[in-house]
């Protein structure tokens, strides 16, 4: 039974950069304003997520790696949302079946935190209180210590590190009323160190550059029947002379980080007939639509999403796109 859950854990938890998602992730869901993130090894030797967030109670930790528990599925609507976010409940559980997961946490108006760590889906022993100041701080140790195969395949730390750090801007292009930080286990500057703040724009320039910044303008898109809307988006795309190696594309849908290979290709079709210097574009954007319009449907760790109706959502957006760029370059 052991080895058909650490088979299943390495679906969902795929490279170190899968692990450090979901505990961001869950500490976005905490209601957390600062999210700090500490990478050893690529991820592989420690992934340490901090956070000032809600905490967990002390009666919820013995259940808290079993899989398909969750505190986050209370009315029954959710299970809407379930089926939008494809698994719930899976992602520290899956955690314990891979590497050696500790917590420490403290809920609001307690004096002193637990600390407990986890193995096979099960506590290790009984949490002990600790000092602790307040939210969660998550490690995960020797990830993929007992995946052999899958460590040989992860050699390039370098190269995991960089998708952290990817991943974390991303979070933080979108989340700006978080701040976040990454950094390298024993580094003293973070490679990633963000403000809160009110500005988006604020947010991209301190992120990827003032270059990328003064060269972008807001994009928004909606149905056309404000009663019947089952879309609305908003963004931040680079027009002319913005020069990076490729395009970025920062998309959240709901709220949650996703791809869309077919969006990304259509507005990528628009620069190239409307302004093929501009061709590897920096583009934010946040689509919100109803969750049962979202298809997680290759598999439930991929980001790749479908939509519903996609087609035409894609098409509002490309209009969208392309009026800007022919508006700014005329
Ligand atoms: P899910 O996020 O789908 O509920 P997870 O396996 O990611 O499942 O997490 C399990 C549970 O652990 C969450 O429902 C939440 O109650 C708790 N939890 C995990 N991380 C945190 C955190 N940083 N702060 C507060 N609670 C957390
Ligand atoms: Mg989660």
């Amino acid at each position: 039974e052991s080895v058909v859950n650490r088979i299943a854990a390495g679906e969902v938890i795929q490279r170190p950069v899968s692990a450090v998602k979901e505990l961001v992730e869950n500490s976005l869901d905490a209601s957390s304003t600062s999210v700090n993130v500490v990478v050893k090894d690529g991820g592989l030797k420690l992934i340490q997520v901090s956070d000032d967030g809600h905490g967990i109670r002390y009666e919820d930790m013995p259940i808290l790696c079993e899989r398909h528990t969750t505190s986050k599925l209370s009315v029954f609507e959710d299970l809407q949302t379930i089926k939008s976010m494809g698994f719930r409940g899976e992602a520290l559980a899956s955690m314990t079946y891979v590497s050696h997961v500790t917590v420490t946490t403290i809920t609001k108006g307690q004096l002193h935190g637990y600390r407990v760590s986890y193995r096979d889906g099960v506590m290790e022993h009984e949490p002990k209180p600790c000092a602790a100041v307040k939210g969660t701080q998550i490690m995960i140790e020797n990830l993929f210590y007992n995946m052999t195969a899958r460590r040989k395949t992860l050699q390039n730390s370098a190269d995991d590190y960089a998708k952290i750090v990817d991943l974390i801007c991303r979070f933080a292009v979108h989340h700006i009323n978080v701040s976040f930080s990454c950094r390298k286990h024993g580094a003293a500057r973070a490679d990633v160190h963000t403000v809160a703040t009110s500005s988006r724009l604020d947010a991209i320039r301190s992120i990827y550059g003032v270059s990328v910044a003064r060269d972008l303008m807001e994009v928004t898109a909606s149905d056309n029947d404000p009663s019947s809307s089952v879309f609305k988006m908003h963004g931040y795309i680079s027009n002319s002379n913005y020069n990076a190696k490729k395009m970025t594309m920062v998309l959240f849908i709901n709220d949650r980080l996703v791809d869309c290979t077919s969006l990304k290709r259509a507005i990528e079709v628009v620069y190239a007939a409307t302004l093929p210097k501009a061709s590897k574009p920096f583009i934010y954007m946040s689509i919100v639509l109803p969750s049962e319009h979202v298809d997680v449907n290759v598999h439930p760790t991929k980001r790749e999403v479908s939509l519903l109706n996609q087609e035409s959502i894609i098409e509002r957006i490309q209009t969208a796109v392309e009026s800007n760029l022919r508006n700014s370059n005329s």
